[in-house]
């Protein structure tokens, strides 16, 4: 079995079969070409895998659309169940297998992968084999002689894409409610972190999965995922992304077959802390609401509103703590925060803090490339952190999607709340107050799909996740996300002739 070796700080990684995964099993790719995958944390190329195109997209399409109306609508709301768990039973018996292959590939340190990423992509696949058997439809008290009732009907084959900053539990995200609501898919990764999603695949295969139910093919977005997006057999369309990539695929549904879509996008999140907050525990949750997995979160706390009476203190514990970061290779003992995924993200990240500096905001902490010569060649860089922000700078209102917060001050509620909802996004939001009526009242206010009061980055699979204004429509997880996934038949029978 081909590996990834080992480095000075990890074993060797067994690698999953690196061709599209079709109908069953790897196939080779009509494109003949191969996508070279790095090492973030050096830049070395650590594999090639085989690059899907619109033919294999076609290939895995008809292969969804086969099992779709053959095998897997016979599997029953139970077995469907069994297959769900036994799929999250397998993600778990290969924590730390998944958990290496995931920070090799994307960079995050392997503590976030172990402890973080692969439970939680285990719990999705056990939380919705909950819901196989509970998916009813109602009866409806209509006027006339009639019984009328509703069905939810599973929406057919689901095109999804998914991003590089969570790749396998993005992917839980997306596969797990589709399978449960009797979906069949094709999943296209980013050709930047595509191995644990094939890895994913071959475990779903062993997991009992009949032949067709899932696909993955690993492709560049505007070449497989674009192919996808135009498909004409393709009845809906998952996306995680940016806001950018969204509008494409509108674009491509609106020409193609109106296949229907839920969007989970960009976000410039606000973290509120007022005077009356815990200030020691708003400070932490405030440095990893933004500087966790790199920044590269799309629920990243990228904006800290700061009381002005408490500010000097927030932001030197801020600053303090950016000092003491551990950087460095995600699998070094003790580290905390790993290598951006690409150059180009590297790059990206590094326009804006320059950009910072040229707006006129105050650099207290980062600003730089973290050059250790042991870390020459990765994508490194040092948690940053502006102050004395404007509320129309870029930096205040783009997504940066790295280590980079915008600290801006307020008086008042009134200003917090209107400063906070001053993006063209709306993802998530945090609120430090320990004044349990000004929680309410502004977790009320703030427009945001999520609301944290005195804590951030609370996830759980029951709970509905998705943005306000650009950040996306529809809601994953939750019980939300069977909406998603099904549809709803109203069937009317007479009952008087
Ligand atoms: P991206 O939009 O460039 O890529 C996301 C996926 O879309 C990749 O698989 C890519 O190959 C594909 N893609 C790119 N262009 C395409 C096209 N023309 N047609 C079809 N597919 C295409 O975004 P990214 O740089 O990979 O990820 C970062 C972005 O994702 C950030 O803006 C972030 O906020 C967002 N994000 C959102 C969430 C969420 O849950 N809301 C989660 C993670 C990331």
């Amino acid at each position: 079995m081909p590996t990834l070796p080992a480095t000075a700080y990890r074993p060797a990684i067994p690698l999953p079969d690196l061709r599209p995964f079709i109908g069953g099993a790897p196939v080779d790719a009509a494109s003949g070409r191969t996508i070279p995958v790095r090492n973030p944390a050096t830049g070395e190329v650590m594999c090639e895998v085989q690059e899907a195109d619109a033919t294999d997209v076609d290939r895995a399409v008809a292969a969804a659309r086969e099992a779709l109306s053959g095998e897997w609508s016979r599997v029953e709301p139970s077995v469907r169940a069994r297959l769900l768990r036994r799929l999250g039973d397998l993600i778990d018996q290969h924590r730390e297998e998944l958990a290496r292959l995931e920070s090799a590939d994307n960079g995050k340190a392997y503590r976030e992968s172990l402890k973080g990423d692969l439970p939680e992509t285990a719990e999705i696949f056990h939380y919705y084999a909950g819901w196989t058997t509970k998916l009813r439809g109602e009866t409806v008290p209509v006027d006339g002689p009639y019984v009328n009732f509703t069905l939810r009907e599973p929406v057919g084959v689901c095109g999804q894409i998914i991003p590089w900053n969570f790749p396998i539990l993005m992917a839980a995200w997306k596969i797990a409610p589709a399978l449960a609501c009797g979906n069949t898919v094709v999943l296209k990764p980013s050709e930047l972190t595509p191995l644990t999603a094939l890895r994913l695949a071959e475990l779903a295969r062993e997991a009992g999965f009949p032949a067709g139910v899932v696909n993955v093919v690993v492709g560049y977005g505007p070449v497989a995922g674009e192919a996808l997006a135009r498909h004409p057999d393709v009845d809906k369309l998952a996306f995680t992304g940016s806001t950018r990539t969204a509008r494409a695929l509108l674009q491509a549904s609106a020409e193609s077959n109106l296949k229907k879509l839920s969007l989970e996008l960009g976000g410039k999140s606000p973290h509120l802390v007022f005077e009356d907050a815990d200030l020691k525990a708003a400070a932490n949750a405030a440095f990893w609401g933004v500087f966790m997995n790199q920044g590269e979160v799309c629920a990243a706390g990228s904006r800290l509103l700061v009381q002005a009476t408490v500010h000097d203190e927030l932001v030197q514990r801020l600053v303090d703590r950016a000092a003491r970061m551990r950087i460095g290779d995600p699998f070094a003992p003790g580290v905390e925060m790993g290598p951006l995924v690409s150059e180009h993200q590297l790059r990206t990240v590094m326009g804006y803090v320059d950009l910072g500096r040229t707006e006129g905001a105050k650099l207290v902490a980062g600003g730089e490339r973290d050059t250790a010569p042991e870390r020459a060649g990765g994508y490194f860089v040092r948690p940053t952190v502006f102050d004395e922000v404007q509320p129309g700078m870029k930096i205040a209102q783009e997504e940066i999607f790295g280590p980079v917060l915008a600290v801006m001050t307020f008086e008042n509620e009134a200003e917090a709340v209107r400063l906070a909802n001053s993006t063209i996004y709306g993802l998530v939001s945090g609120v430090w107050t320990r004044d349990g009526g000004r929680a309410l009242r502004v977790a009320r206010a703030l427009k945001a799909g999520t609301v944290w009061v005195n804590d951030y980055n609370a996830f759980d699979a029951a709970s509905p996740f998705g943005g306000y204004g650009q950040s996306g429509w529809g809601r994953e997880m939750g019980a939300q996300a069977l909406e998603l996934y099904t549809q709803v038949k109203s069937v009317w029978i007479r009952h008087d002739r």
